[in-house]
């Protein structure tokens, strides 16, 4: 699956917004990927499940974690075109925690799996939940890596697409500059 054709889903379900937005990291951008108009059609959650999975398979991973809530449907995805189990990590007293239920057997080669990665810091919370429950991570991927530099790991990272969309700290965001307010398309609980 290319680059074009993945963006061209995302249009095609209005998934790819343009406006003034506050990302959930606290930076803003002009423009918004909402992975939810995409995901909520399971057949486009499949082929893009898929893709992601045939694209990490040299891997070899034996199970999918994803942070909730963005990720739990397209690792859920990856998951079953691999073959493998498919886990997610909970945001609990204020950290990120491996669901009740779910385990990590020693040494297993886990696959951390988002929707959209912008800076990495969920996905490497992500990481620390998999090494602290003692597995192994041999790798790392998302839909669409959409930050301005090609985010960087401390393992394999795979994005279906990449759409480098330029971001700002509030306080030099030119948007607020010119009198605009951000708006939180992104937010967990919309
Ligand atoms: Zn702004």
């Amino acid at each position: 699956m290319i680059s074009t054709t993945v963006l061209d889903l995302f249009r095609h379900c209005e998934g790819l917004l343009e406006g003034h937005f506050q990302l959930s990291s606290g930076l803003h951008s002009g423009g918004y990927l909402q992975c939810a108009r995409v995901l909520q059609h399971p057949e486009h959650a499949a082929t893009l499940g898929a893709a992601l999975a045939q694209q990490v398979a040299p891997l070899e991973p034996t199970v999918v974690l994803s942070p909730a809530l963005g990720g739990v449907v397209i690792g859920h995805e990856v998951a079953r075109a691999l073959g493998v189990r498919a886990l997610f990590a909970e945001r609990r007293d204020g950290g990120l925690t491996l669901r009740r239920g779910f385990e990590i057997t020693p040494g297993e080669r886990v696959l951390i799996v988002e929707d959209v990665v912008t800076t990495g810091g969920s996905t490497r919370e992500t990481i620390d939940v998999a090494t602290a429950a003692g597995g192994a991570v041999v790798g790392a991927a998302a839909i669409i890596d959409r930050g301005a530099e090609p985010v960087a790991f401390d393992v394999p990272f795979e994005a279906l697409a990449r759409v480098p969309l330029p971001t700002y700290d509030s306080a030099a965001c030119p948007m607020c500059a010119a009198g605009g307010s951000a708006t939180k398309p992104g937010s967990r609980t919309a």
